[in-house]
């Protein structure tokens, strides 16, 4: 029987770093050099100096939106992310399918995800209420709970921070696992645990705390001594040679 201690450290605890888009956003998200979506407007074609509209392939290809993948209608707008470019109401959700417009999104792999269907698909769940773990969860044979889920079998107390011990990968506080499954001392019938390395005596199938292993008669302690079973009472040497008078 050994304690166990919990980890607190969450193994993989996920990290979302969203991006986002709208003007202001975007100059500022320029100026630092971060990882950002760009929305513009297409152009005439008198004026589109550039080849960007006559290039234009929305990335979701044959599933675009506007059934067209190359069209590229002056007024409209286009989303720039990276190396692709889709039209603004194809740059949406793989999940739900909501245009991202100027919400946060999360790229993964190839996809776009929203803030919302992203920790849907991919956060880490508890094992017991199979919600969400934001933060703070705890790892216990390497899968993750909420601190607070994490509780006694018996008694639910939550065990975070406590010292437990496990029975059929099952975890128990000390209390609750001295109560059911501990040896029970022969005189004061409470359970003599192995936390904290208490010391008992054993003799034949009994037990006793070390302080509970006295004489019934004149209460010394027999601990180190030789004694005399007396049915169901151990005896000193004295008390029972009295006895035999
Ligand atoms: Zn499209
Ligand atoms: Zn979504
Ligand atoms: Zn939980
Ligand atoms: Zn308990
Ligand atoms: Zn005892
Ligand atoms: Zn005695």
């Amino acid at each position: 029987m050994a304690a166990d201690l919990l980890s607190s450290k969450m193994e993989s605890s996920m990290h979302i770093t969203t991006k986002t888009v709208g003007d202001d956003r975007i100059r500022r998200a320029k100026e630092n050099d971060e990882d950002i979506a760009v929305l513009s407007t297409f152009l005439p074609e008198a004026l589109d100096d550039a080849k960007s509209t006559r290039n234009f392939d929305c990335a979701l290809g044959y599933r675009c939106l506007l059934g067209d993948s190359r069209k590229a209608p002056a007024g409209t707008k286009k989303m720039e992310y990276k190396t692709r470019q889709w039209h603004e109401k194809c740059f949406c959700c793989v999940v739900c399918k909501t245009a991202i417009g100027t919400k946060s999104f999360i790229p993964r792999e190839q996809e776009i995800y929203c803030a919302t269907c992203y920790e849907e698909k991919f956060a880490t769940r508890c094992v017991k209420c199979n919600k969400i773990i934001t933060s703070g969860g705890v790892t216990y044979k390497n899968e993750p709970w909420h601190r607070e889920c994490f509780t006694c079998t018996n008694c639910n107390t939550s065990l975070a921070g406590q010292r437990f011990t496990s029975r059929d990968e099952k975890p128990y506080c000390a209390d609750c696992f001295g109560e059911l499954f501990a040896k029970r001392c022969t005189a004061c019938v409470k359970p003599i645990t192995g936390i904290g390395g208490t010391r008992f005596i054993s003799f034949e199938d009994r037990h006793w705390h070390n302080d509970c292993f006295i004489c019934a008669s004149c209460k010394t302690s027999l601990v180190g001594r030789g004694f005399i079973t007396d049915a169901d009472d151990i005896i000193c040497p004295e008390c029972a040679k009295q006895k035999l008078m």
